[in-house]
């Protein structure tokens, strides 16, 4: 399935160190017809849920959680980089495929029992959206699921995040 979007998508190895297999979606966004199927394919899988609100991740869950929280009529949530955030915000450190970092979310983003859609570009060790899923929960949202355009399955992200709610996943490699 959605194998257009597979093969629009370019594998860069060794990048942004040597070992990683880097998923370049850029090929796949700059095609217009293969971006609205990706947006279409979230929206078809996702309709059915109940979503308050979209936390998309920085900076590649931007581009697919912008478009889809207007297609599905929720809001939208940006989870960031440190220092980026204008406003009294929390922070959780996480381990990354390839190196640390930290996420960020304005406290007032979500209030309690808010239905929370996480969204990222590619899901590996599980890491970034654990980060994700501690931060909504630190504000009393309740995570609907996690959406992600690629897993890589060998890499057990999807795991990991059991615990928090469930994944879908796009494109499984
Ligand atoms: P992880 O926390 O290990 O699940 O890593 C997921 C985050 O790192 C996502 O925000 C991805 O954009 C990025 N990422 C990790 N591995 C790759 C990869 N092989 N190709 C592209 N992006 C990656």
């Amino acid at each position: 399935m959605y194998e257009e979007i597979k093969q629009a998508i370019r594998d860069i190895p060794d990048f942004p160190q040597k070992g990683i297999l880097f998923k370049d979606i850029t090929t796949a966004l700059k095609d217009k017809r293969c971006f609205r199927q990706i947006i279409d394919a979230f929206c078809d899988v996702l309709q059915s849920e109940s979503i308050d609100k979209i936390a998309a991740i920085e900076s590649r869950g931007y581009l697919i959680g912008a478009p889809l929280a207007y297609k599905l009529g929720c809001g939208l949530v940006l989870l960031r980089k440190p220092g980026k955030l204008p406003a009294a915000t929390i922070k959780e450190y996480y381990d990354l495929e390839y190196g640390k970092a930290a996420l960020e979310v304005h406290q007032d983003a979500i209030s309690a029992g808010e239905r929370i859609l996480v969204v990222d570009d590619l899901l590996a060790t599980g890491g970034t959206a654990e980060a994700a899923c501690k931060l909504i929960k630190r504000l009393k949202g309740e995570i609907a699921a996690m959406a992600f355009l690629i897993e890589l399955s060998d890499l057990g992200g999807a795991e990991k995040l059991r615990p928090h709610a469930k994944t879908i996943s796009l494109l499984k490699y």
